[in-house]
Formats: structure tokens, C-alpha cells, sequence
């Protein structure tokens, strides 16, 4: 479509009389030597010419000339380039000059054109299109031209005072507001300085900076280098900008994922060593103090494993925003991994806020968490260390926080604990434990000892109780006392617990393959005990090692009975199915009713050792126990038999068996092999004094695991104990 300034109705085709008429310049501009027309952006036509435009558009009237569709032969980059120019002239009320090369009817033709915006009679936009010369040059300054004009970058010759000479149409669209300097270009002056040093210093430069533009702020490659005018010869500056803002964007992300955790937006451990170190050089500069606290979530992996991973995964965003609004703006949070969170704080001369926020943090963390139609809560243990005095590099302050992490789990978690030296050594012990241990388990360094029980009235073997040893490569021989207990904090009983049972199973099967008929019984820890799969896991075992399960008995603690009836009866339940017996250990130690033991399928009590070593002084408490176990109508087993008088006052009380040094301590497996021949061999033999042949095997034990046997009739017998080279027992016994 065709139209021109006078045109009434955008469709209408123009009428130069129209023109004439309505627009007093357009005669002005008829007498113009120079060509000049109007063009109409949005019709894509030339709508009025001047007799010298129409020559040059090999025209011979405004008729023709406006009937002619430019679109047709428009590349898409020239439509851009003019629709730009529209914008432009809404505005600003701007003139330039550019070389175009024009095609009138084919034919191309190189101008210098002076542009400048002009209301068409329907109030749109047009341009006025003045012709100062025709071009006729070298091909290449021609085509250098036309990229000029195309080009996406912004080119921009400055003089020496940072005013515009020229722009290329990229430039002009860029730019901010008209008659823009160089200097309001940056949106920080700093940038501006940069690049004008770098160009007084070595004449050029490269450099990605934020621009004031158009369109707002934008990251621009900017590429500065000093050069001449070529007008006048004076000094100026080439500037040629590309647009970088979604390459920054992209890089921005890339940056931003490497430094932050997916799930929970904090900073991750990348981002946290130059951030704190950052923060720990600050406040060395000021004498300031600085806290790092090290936050660790109690019981996260019971509450993943059981409730699942989406649970676990909220639990942790809830917990670290939690985390974020505890602390001040200023601070730093940053999730370390798993469960494991890290906050710096400045402490401005204020230590006392690095406890006081670990007492909050504890506080918001300790309110319930609903996730997913679950009521959960959640504790924390911390751990606080402090610069400088609990380390000057973030590498040992960290580690010295994370130690009073650790000790704050160790006291028993929901707390949080300030480093101290004593904790460095306790803690590395421990650490150094946790680490040897699984090293024995890898290197086969634990062995099962058995200690003989045996029936008090017949006094033979009847079975053996699996107690664990620790053959360590330099402390010797170590016992279960010094690493059980342990081992279950850290979870390694499992793998322990599940050893020493498989082993007592194995040996259960090879002494009843051997002709001996004997019970195994193997002591259980409470983890293991409160583990859902420990059914299935002794099932897997009986199973596999084609042991008699009748004849393994689990031994377990009152306290395991206490709390939770459902899940210990049901796991109890299971065992007996499976057909092992179950007893009590250490009985009188703990605090479970009668009423209690009887609700479960339990069918020994072991006497406790302390009441069998206090049977001399306080022999009622004896009776009472005793008197508890009968009443329970259960076998009775007493543990820690020392001496004669001891065995001889429960003989008395009908106890049903016992074990106990004045036998024998608990030996390896090959030793127990030979205890067991021996009694075959002396079972033969009929009784002295109306005692067991056996009575006269009597063990010299030297040391645990060392052990001489002899059945010599020299009295008194010695029996000499030295448990790990430490303990040293003598126990006398008179012969008979
Ligand atoms: P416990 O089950 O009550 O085992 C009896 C403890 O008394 C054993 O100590 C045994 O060596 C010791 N003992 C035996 N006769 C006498 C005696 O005449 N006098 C005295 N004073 N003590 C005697 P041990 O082997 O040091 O084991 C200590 C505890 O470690 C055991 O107590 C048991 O609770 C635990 N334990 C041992 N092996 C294992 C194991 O494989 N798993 C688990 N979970 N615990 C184990
Ligand atoms: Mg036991
Ligand atoms: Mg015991």
C-alpha cells in the first residue's frame, strides 16, 4: 500500500496535488536540486518524490513511484533496520546521514542520504529521504559501507572529549538518550576510567562492563582503540560494543550451580572457602573475632532411610531456611553436604553471640516440621569454633569445630559444644578408634573366644558363650569393653555383631559335627537388637551355615526391654520362631519388671557377676535374685563363678549352670577344641571322690589366648589370669 503525507485513509492511493495542499514544506522541497522523498515505513513505499527523487527512482511520477512495493526486494535485515529508524524517530526528533545503496527498478546506486523523521498525514511515522551524493567508489568501500550499516555491533567514533562524530544505526539504536557521551555510557564510572587508562597506556582494550542503553542496563563487550578522525586528522577513539548480557546470564548460572546447593539454594562447598576466607582475612585486618559453627542434623539418616528421600530432602529445605532467618543478614550459611551445615558469623566484639545463636538455631530447629502429611522433629548438634583462637586458617578451624560437633553428639545430641584442646584428643582418639576398628574388621583381626558353661550339677560343658576379642596390631590382645560400646555409637556393631554371630553358628555346626552336642550363646547389642532385618539377617545365617538353631541362644540386656514393647516382642517373637533361645544377661542389673519378662518368649536368666562376687558379704541380695529367677520359672545361669565357696552356695540353690574363671576364662576355639577331647578322654574315667574326672582339668591360664593345660595333682592349683596385660586376677583354689 501506498501513502503519502496528504493521504486521508492509509489505503487511499496518494495524490500529489494532495501533498501540494496540505503540507506547505513538501513544495519547499519540490524545488530541491537535490533528490528528495518520503517514505512510509509501515506501507513499505516510496509515497512522494521530488522531480529529482523521481529521477533517481527512474520514475516518471509520484503515481508510479508509490504503486512500487519495496517489500518485495526488502532483505529481512534492512525491514529491521528501517523499522529501527521508525522507533527511533518517535523518539527523538533526530537527523543523520548514512550511505545506503538504493535499487531503483534493479539497479543498485550508492548514496549518502540525510535522514530525519516526518508525520505522514494519518499522524504515523514516515521518513524524509534527502540524497547529499551519489557515491561512486570502490567496490570495497562500497561493501565496507553497507556491513557498517547491517552490522549488529555498535560502532561509535568519539573525539578525544568523548562526544559522538559518528554511529552506526546498531550504535544509535543502543544508546541511551541523544547526544550521549562516552562517559555516560558506563554505569560505573570506575569502568569509564579503566578503559581510558588502558588506552592512554597501550592504545587499546577489551573489556566486558555493565551499559546504560535503551533497553536498560546490559552487559557489553566494549572494544576501545585510539585512532584518527578521518575528516579532520584530529585524535579520536573507535568503539565497537557487542551485546554479552546472555553470555553473562549463561555464565552467571553455570557459576551459580557450581557454588550452590540444588536443593536448597545455599552456598555449597565451593563457594564456602573463599567466602570464609574472605571473612577471616577481614577480620584479622579489623582484630575482630570470627565463629564457625558446624550444624549437624541428630537421627537425619534414621528419618531418610524409614520416611524416604522426599521427606529427607524437605526436612533439609525446611531446616536451612530455618537456618537462614536465625542468623543475621550478614552471616554466611552454606549446606557442607548431607545433613551437614555451616554458619560464619562476625562476631564484632561480641563472642557471646556465637553461643547465643547456637542456642537459637537449636531452638527454631526443635519446633515441628510438617512434611508431606508427616509430623517430624528435628535436633541439631553444634559445634562452635573460633578465630583466632581455635585456629587461624579455615582449614584447622573447621576441623576444631567440627570436633566440637562431634562432641556435642557424643554427650547426646539437641546441643552445642565450644572447641577445647581436651576435645581435639578425646575426639582423635576416637577417631583414630573408629578408623582401626574398621580396619580389623577388613584385616580379620577380631576372633570369637568361647567360655565354657557348664551344668552345675554334672559339671560338663554343656555349652559356650561367643565373647569377642580384638587382636590389635600394636596394643595386643583387646577386650569387647574397650571397643563395644563404641562401635555401636558409630553404627559398626552391625557389621561386628553380624561376624561374631555367623562365626558362632559356624563353630555350633563344627563342634556338633565333631559329636558335641553344645548351646552357643552370642551376646546382642541393643542396635542390633532394634534393627527391623535382624530376624531375617539370623535367618540368612542359620541358613547358610547349616548350624542347629535350637542350640544358638541370643543373650540380651534388660534395658533393651524397656520403651518400645511392640517392636522388641515382635522382634523377639521372630527369633524364637526361628527356634533360638533367649536370655537375659547381667539380670539384676536393670530395671524391667518381672511382668515384663514374662510378656516375652525368654527362657534364661543370667545372674549378674556382681552378685556372685558379693555372695560373701552380701549374700542376700544373692537370694533375692535368685529367689526373682525362680519365680520366673526360668533356667538360671550364673556368670563370674570365681571361687569354690561361690559354686558350692549356688549348687545349693539349685542354679542350673555356670560359668566362670574358676573353669575357665574364655578361650580360642582350638583350645575349647582340646577342653572338649579332654573331657571326652576323662568322661571314661570313673570319678575320684565322687567328683568329675573333669574337676582335675585344670587350666593354667598364663594369659587369655595363651593358655597351658594341665592335669596335674600338685595342690593348691594356681590359676593365674593376666587379661590384656592389664588385669592381673589370682585365683586360689584348694584342691578338694
Ligand atoms: P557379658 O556378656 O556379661 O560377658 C561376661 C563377661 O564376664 C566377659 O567379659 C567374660 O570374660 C567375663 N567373665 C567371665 N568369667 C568371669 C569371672 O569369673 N570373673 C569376672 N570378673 N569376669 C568374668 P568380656 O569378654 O570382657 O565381655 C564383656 C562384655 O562385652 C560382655 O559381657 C558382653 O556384654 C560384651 N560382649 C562381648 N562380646 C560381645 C559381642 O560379640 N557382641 C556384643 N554385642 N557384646 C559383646
Ligand atoms: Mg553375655
Ligand atoms: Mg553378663
Amino acid at each position: 500500500m501506498v501513502s503519502t503525507p496528504s493521504s486521508s485513509a492509509p489505503t487511499s492511493p496518494p495524490r500529489r496535488d494532495a501533498v501540494a495542499r496540505e503540507s506547505a514544506d513538501v513544495a519547499i522541497l519540490e524545488r530541491l536540486r537535490t533528490p528528495v522523498w518520503i517514505y512510509d515505513f509501515d506501507r513499505k513505499r516510496v509515497v512522494w518524490a521530488n522531480a529529482s527523487g523521481l529521477v533517481l527512482w527512474r520514475a516518471d511520477d509520484v503515481e508510479t513511484l508509490a504503486a512500487r512495493d519495496l517489500a518485495v526486494d526488502m532483505s529481512p535485515t534492512v525491514a529491521t533496520r528501517l523499522a529501527q529508524y521508525q522507533a527511533d524517530f518517535e523518539r527523538d526528533d533526530i537527523t543523520f546521514s548514512e550511505t545506503w545503496t538504493l535499487y531503483p527498478e534493479g539497479r543498485p546506486t550508492t548514496l549518502r542520504v540525510l535522514f530525519s523523521g516526518r508525520r505522514l498525514a494519518d499522524g504515523r511515522m514516515g521518513m524524509t529521504c534527502e540524497a547529499l551524493a551519489e557515491i561512486t567508489d570502490t567496490p570495497e568501500r562500497l561493501r565496507s559501507a553497507e556491513a557498517l550499516l547491517h552490522t549488529t555491533v555498535m560502532i561509535t567514533l568519539f573525539d578525544v572529549d568523548g562526544r559522538a562524530l559518528y554511529r552506526n544505526p546498531a550504535a544509535r539504536q543502543s544508546r541511551a538518550r541523544v547526544g550521549e557521551s562516552f562517559a555516560a555510557r558506563f554505569a560505573d564510572p570506575a569502568d569509564h576510567a579503566a578503559i581510558l587508562a588502558a588506552l592512554d597506556a597501550v592504545g587499546s582494550v577489551v573489556r566486558q562492563v555493565r551499559v546504560v542503553t535503551s533497553n536498560g542496563v546490559r552487559w557489553h563487550e566494549i572494544s576501545a582503540r585510539q585512532c584518527r578522525d578521518a575528516v579532520n586528522g584530529l585524535p579520536a577513539v573507535l568503539v565497537s560494543e557487542t551485546d554479552v548480557t546472555a553470555h553473562k546470564a549463561a555464565e552467571a548460572q553455570v557459576r551459580f550451580l557450581a557454588e550452590h546447593d540444588t536443593l536448597t539454594g545455599l552456598p555449597n562447598r565451593a563457594m564456602l572457602q573463599p567466602e570464609i576466607e574472605r571473612r577471616l582475612r577481614a577480620a584479622e585486618a579489623a582484630g575482630r573475632e570470627v565463629a564457625i559453627l558446624f550444624v549437624d542434623l541428630d537421627r537425619f539418616k534414621t528419618i531418610n532411610d524409614s520416611l524416604g528421600h522426599s521427606i529427607g530432602d524437605g526436612l533439609l529445605v525446611v531446616a536451612s531456611r530455618r537456618l537462614g532467618e536465625t542468623v543475621r543478614a550478614n552471616d554466611f550459611v552454606a549446606r557442607l553436604g548431607g545433613d551437614e551445615f555451616l554458619v560464619c558469623l562476625d562476631l564484632d566484639c561480641d563472642a557471646g553471640r556465637a553461643a547465643q545463636t547456637a542456642e537459637r538455631i537449636l531452638a527454631v530447629l526443635d519446633a515441628p516440621i510438617r512434611i508431606g502429611g508427616v509430623d517430624l522433629t528435628v535436633s541439631a548438634s553444634i559445634g562452635i569454633g573460633l578465630f583466632p583462637r581455635d585456629g587461624r586458617d579455615l582449614d584447622t578451624l573447621m576441623r576444631h569445630a567440627d570436633l566440637a560437633m562431634y562432641t556435642a553428639k557424643a554427650h547426646g545430641c539437641g546441643r552445642w559444644e565450644m572447641f577445647s584442646g581436651d576435645m581435639k584428643a578425646d575426639v582423635e582418639r576416637q577417631l583414630l578408634l573408629e578408623s582401626q576398628l574398621r580396619r580389623a574388621l577388613e584385616n580379620g583381626e577380631f576372633e570369637v573366644f568361647y567360655q565354657p558353661r557348664l551344668a552345675i550339677d554334672r559339671e560338663t560343658i554343656i555349652g559356650a558363650e561367643a565373647l569377642l576379642r580384638w587382636h590389635h596390631p600394636t596394643r595386643g590382645l583387646v577386650l569387647p569393653g574397650a571397643f563395644i560400646p563404641f562401635a555401636e555409637k558409630t553404627g559398626q556393631i552391625d557389621k561386628i555383631g553380624a561376624c561374631v554371630l555367623r562365626e558362632a553358628a559356624l563353630q555350633q555346626k563344627a563342634w556338633a559335627d565333631a559329636g558335641h552336642d553344645l548351646s552357643i550363646s552370642v551376646n546382642l547389642s541393643a542396635r542390633q537388637f532394634r534393627d527391623p532385618r535382624l530376624s531375617e539377617m539370623v535367618r540368612d545365617i542359620v541358613r547358610e551355615t547349616g548350624c542347629d538353631p535350637g542350640r544358638l541362644q541370643i543373650e540380651i540386656t534388660e534395658s533393651m526391654l524397656i520403651g518400645d514393647d511392640v517392636t522388641s516382642a515382635a522382634c523377639l517373637r521372630a527369633l524364637a520362631d526361628l527356634g533360638l533361645s533367649i536370655a537375659i544377661d547381667d539380670f539384676g542389673t536393670g530395671y524391667s519388671n518381672l511382668g515384663t519378662i514374662h510378656r516375652h518368649p525368654i527362657d534364661t536368666l543370667k545372674i549378674d557377676h556382681s552378685f556372685v562376687a558379693t555372695l560373701e558379704t552380701r549374700p542376700a541380695l544373692a537370694e533375692l535374685i535368685i529367689g526373682m529367677c525362680r519365680l520366673l520359672d526360668m533356667r538360671i545361669v550364673a556368670e563370674g563363678v570365681e571361687t569354690e565357696d561361690q559354686l558350692e552356695w549356688l549348687k545349693a540353690r539349685n542354679v542350673h549352670e555356670y560359668q566362670g574363671y574358676l573353669f575357665s576364662p574364655a578361650i580360642p576355639a582350638d583350645h575349647f577344641d582340646e577342653l572338649l577331647r579332654r573331657q571326652a578322654e576323662l568322661a571314661a574315667t570313673p570319678p575320684a571322690n565322687g567328683r568329675s574326672a573333669l574337676w582335675d582339668l585344670v587350666p593354667l591360664v598364663r594369659r587369655e589366648g595363651d593358655v597351658e593345660w594341665t592335669t596335674a595333682g600338685e595342690t593348691p592349683k594356681v590359676r593365674r589370669l593376666a587379661i590384656a596385660g592389664a588385669v592381673e586376677a589370682f585365683v586360689r583354689r584348694d584342691g578338694h
